[in-house]
């Protein structure tokens, strides 16, 4: 707006009339498309600097696909904690050791793969299937979040003697969401321990509308044991079979695109980062990119210590030669030394530009909310100053609560929680409750009746979160309404006059 010479709401009244109402909020860096438009829809003659706006992008889709190599399926095991996740991955990973191979000591690294036994596999199927072992599948949803799919087969694991669990219905939701992109197994685990019902297990599965095989369904479901190992060949050759019918193919020779699993720094190494590729092919000495940091690739390791000179599809090879650290969930791409270096600058310039926003955002944001409480005060009138100057004489104290939540039925739970909570000397007061994300006018609400916001289910986007913290209205964050209910009532408690 400052470039133009007009003003800011002057600016966003024109994008919106431009079809661009997403854009027109804050927080957004405009591509240089929309820029040019802008411009000259206020009469200006826009030159695009295209070094400035140069980036490094995936390779476009290959038309082909069909008649490009196979690759292995990547495999996510999921499920309730303690159900045996980690001990199946254990044993399925010392399986991943060639027998006799020297030096087949196995390293954690977000990643390993097993080979399908030649006598279970189809001339069609996969050869290997990748295994994601990244804890607390931080990586996963990270990965997720940014709507990168790169997992294919989703294991959900249910042990046996417990049943299906709060984590059990997660996964279930988290796969719903992907229903037909991702294929499911379901791992019935811990079949080796006595007095279980496997059937039971089955049905409780069917009631939560996971549709197994043993009932109709299309879902597959295997006896396992991680401990004794019984069933893993089994489940092997199911994800082989599920990868045969995805027909997973994916280019062996160009750029890579690829994801980070983990990253840390290593002693001797510095910034090693887990790189699981998808497309492509990466050597040594080639140059890559990943959010704000970039490579030339030194040394690739495989999740057994061994140095890899080539790294495939469905891969994981940990990458040293990195200059920072790269952060986990973050694309890899792969460029010359010179596309790089451009892209890394212009990343960074980005980057500083979106802060710089948010800031001046804040800034302005924050002046309106001042100007805004004087007025809401005015209207409020006498008795309502009143009240909110005696605040701390108060009786009984007041914890005012704006609520946020991600649909009305629960904006309703959450108030019905929290309305009421405390005693005759303090007490919560539901100021509003209402349906989005945290937004302005919800900080500017707080602040005006001195209160916080609780958010269920929502995002606070990061400007709304800089307001708040500089206003001193405090977010109450969480998805779980009994972990709400548990703050708000310290927050009342920490109300209630000290006895001595
Ligand atoms: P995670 O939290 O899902 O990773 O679960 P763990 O792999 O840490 O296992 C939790 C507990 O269950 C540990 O004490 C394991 O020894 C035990 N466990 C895991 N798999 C089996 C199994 O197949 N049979 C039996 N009997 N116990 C198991």
């Amino acid at each position: 707006a400052r470039l133009l010479g007009v003003r800011l709401e002057t600016l966003q009244r024109q994008m919106r009339l431009a079809g661009m109402s997403e854009e027109a909020e804050y927080d957004h860096v405009l591509t240089s498309d929309y820029a040019v438009l802008l411009a000259e829809e206020f009469g200006r003659n826009p030159i695009v600097n295209d070094e400035a706006a140069f980036d490094i992008y995936p390779p476009p889709p290959n038309p082909n696909s069909s008649s490009l190599p196979g690759r292995p399926p990547v495999v996510t095991i999921m499920g309730h904690v303690d159900h045996g996740k980690t001990t199946l991955l254990d044993t399925l990973r010392s399986a991943s050791v060639a027998k006799g191979e020297a030096g087949g000591i196995t390293q954690h690294i977000g990643a390993f793969s097993v080979p399908v036994p030649a006598a279970s596999k189809s001339s069609e199927g996969p050869r290997t299937i990748t295994f994601l072992d990244t804890p607390g599948h931080a990586a996963f949803s990270a990965m997720r979040a940014r709507g990168a799919g790169v997992t294919d087969i989703v294991v959900l694991v249910v042990a046996a003697d417990d049943g299906i669990m709060p984590q059990t219905k997660e996964v279930i939701s988290l796969i719903k969401k992907d229903e037909g992109k991702i294929g499911v197994v379901v791992a019935i685990n811990k079949v080796d321990k006595p007095g279980i019902d496997i059937e039971n297990v089955q049905k409780a599965l069917m009631a939560e509308n996971v549709q197994l095989e043993v009932f109709g369904g299309d879902i597959p479901s295997v006896e396992v044991s991680g401990l004794t190992g019984h069933g893993l060949p089994t489940l092997v050759e199911t994800l082989s079979a599920i990868a045969e019918m995805q027909d997973l193919r994916a280019e062996r020779d160009g750029s890579i695109q690829g994801y980070v699993l983990e990253s840390k720094v290593h002693k001797g190494l510095g910034p090693v980062a887990t790189v699981l590729i998808l497309r492509g092919c990466l050597k040594p000495g080639s140059h890559i990119i990943c959010g704000q940091s970039h490579a030339k690739v030194r040394v690739m390791n495989d999740s057994n210590g061994v140095a890899v000179k080539v790294a495939y599809p469905g891969m994981a090879i940990t990458v040293s030669g990195w200059k920072s650290l790269p952060n986990a969930g973050d694309e890899v791409l792969q460029g010359t030394e010179a596309e790089v270096k451009k892209a890394i600058t212009n990343r960074q310039r980005k980057a500083e530009i979106e802060a710089t926003l948010v800031d001046v955002e804040v800034i302005n944001s924050t002046r309106r909310l001042e100007r805004e409480r004087r007025e809401l005060q005015q209207e409020l009138g006498e008795e309502a100053k009143e009240v909110l100057s005696q605040e701390t004489e108060q009786v009984p104290k007041e914890l005012r609560l704006v609520i946020k939540a991600d649909v009305s039925g629960s904006a309703e739970a959450v108030q019905g929680a929290l309305q009421g909570i405390g005693n005759k000397e303090a007490v919560t007061k539901v100021i509003s409750s209402g349906v989005g994300d945290v937004s302005e006018s919800d900080v500017m609400m707080a602040k005006a009746v001195g209160g916080s916001i609780v958010a269920f289910s929502v995002n606070t986007p990061r400007a709304i979160e800089t307001l708040a913290a500089q206003n001193e209205v405090s977010i109450i964050s969480s998805n779980i309404i009994y972990r709400l209910m548990e703050i708000v009532k310290e927050r009342v408690i920490s109300l209630l006059p000290v006895i001595i």
